[in-house]
């Protein structure tokens, strides 16, 4: 950790009313029950590059039961981090107690951990146990507000540079994760990492066979919200990281010829779809990710299948994902409709002209047609396709829709 590491104060660079409103009085609450309490981590930095955040974070100096008993509509959730989930209209703020950073690097055995994650702290150690510099900003509401920045975030992100706080090769290795959160930001901002940064993820990469499989596949899925998955597969490439994060895909692109290029289009509408302002959801992403994969195994001019065969295809794919990073099930199996319906609004010819007779209205009505339907868009595009038939379907889906009421 940097010696200096001084308290720099900063005038809020954007207007007030860009903050959420119900989170501030969250934290003006706080502040008038005698607690210290700031808006932190990627609401701020979020905040300061100029995108919406997602969610609003709160840190306190307030224990977790005073929290409780200050809001009416909360409640303590978790084990080994205890927060509080503060509801405001339909909106939840989590709350959490500020902590300070594990005394020791290297995790070894759960009790260690248990005990040490619990260690409350002072504002300024909450900052500094974050991962890079521009996520350690505490933004204090009250007044016309004001960052307060112990890392040298601010600098930081002026110059759109991303800093481990602290020695990265100490940093990763307590927790390798941090490695494919420096990609996500590194694409998502277009941000450069340092060189000990850029050095240490290279040196370190291999520690993620420690790292908790559900937590890897987490990252790895937020990637593809970043509007930059084909660059951070490249990422994941470049630091051998695809066989150990995604084994089943690794060895599929490394077994034909073409393959890679075909995830790299798909990714590209699905990096489009998402800088139009496209929020994939789980079932999407999945999707997108092992489409190209499953429509190979599905391809009747490839593969002899019953029809009733081809239902198996997805989930077999998905059940060895799901072994390793316990996915909602209902995410996989709706990802697995949304595959399988492509066989009905993109029939393959042997299909069509085997097919039995099925009504359209059917598939329009379910749940999933309309993310169908937008795969659909997607995939025509990224295989050059005419996006006619798109259309078509989008047209149907509206006269059926409208002979309905
Ligand atoms: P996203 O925008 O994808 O949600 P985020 O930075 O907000 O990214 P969260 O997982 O929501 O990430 O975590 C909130 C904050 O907690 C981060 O901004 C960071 O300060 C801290 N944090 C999260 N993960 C880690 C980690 N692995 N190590 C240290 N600090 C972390
Ligand atoms: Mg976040």
């Amino acid at each position: 950790m940097e010696p200096e590491n001084r308290l720099r104060r900063f005038p809020l660079p954007f207007p007030r009313r860009r903050l959420d409103k119900r989170a501030v009085d969250v934290v003006l609450r706080l502040q008038r029950a005698g607690y210290e309490a700031y808006m932190v981590g990627g609401c701020v930095r979020d905040l300061l590059v100029g995108r919406q955040p997602k969610d609003f974070d709160i840190a306190t100096s307030a224990k977790p039961e005073q929290i409780r008993r200050l809001f009416r509509r909360s409640r303590i959730i978790g084990r080994r981090f205890r927060l509080v989930h503060v509801y405001v209209g339909r909106e939840v703020y989590e709350v959490a107690t500020f902590r300070a950073a594990p005394p020791a690097p290297g995790e070894d055995g759960e009790a260690q951990l248990i005990k040490s994650d619990n260690v409350f702290g002072s504002a300024r150690e909450d900052a500094l146990r974050r991962d890079f510099t521009v996520n350690a900003l505490l933004l204090d509401p009250a007044g016309d507000g004001e960052i307060l920045d112990w890392a040298g975030g601010m600098e930081d992100l002026r110059h759109g540079r991303l800093i481990s706080i602290g020695d990265p090769m100490v940093r990763f290795r307590e927790d390798p994760v941090r490695i494919l959160r420096l990609v996500k930001f590194v694409r998502r901002l277009e941000f450069t990492p340092g060189p000990e940064e850029i050095a240490a993820s290279r040196e370190l990469a291999h520690d993620l066979d420690h790292a908790a499989p559900p937590r890897v596949v987490e990252e790895v899925f937020r990637l593809m919200q970043s509007g930059d998955m084909d660059g951070a597969l490249e990422d994941l490439e470049l630091l051998g990281l695809v066989p150990l994060l995604l084994p089943d895909l690794a060895e599929w692109l490394e077994g034909g010829k073409g393959r890679r290029e075909k995830l790299a289009a798909r990714l590209r509408t699905l990096d489009d779809w998402v800088l139009d302002g496209g929020d994939p959801c789980y079932s999407l992403r999945l999707c997108f990710l092992y489409g190209p994969m499953v429509e190979e195994e599905l391809d009747p001019a490839t593969r002899t299948m019953r029809v009733n065969e081809f239902a198996q295809v997805p989930a077999t794919i998905f059940s060895r994902l799901q072994e390793r990073a316990r996915l909602p099930r209902h995410a996989l199996s709706r990802a697995s409709k949304i595959l399988l319906a492509q066989l009905r609004l993109d029939p393959p010819e042997s299909m069509k002209r085997r097919g039995r007779r099925w009504n359209p209205a059917r598939l329009v009505e379910q749940e999933h047609f309309l993310d169908a339907l937008e795969y659909l868009r997607c995939r025509l595009e990224s295989d050059g396709r005419d996006p006619g038939l798109y259309d078509e379907w989008h047209e149907r889906a509206l006269s059926l829709q409208d002979g309905g009421r």
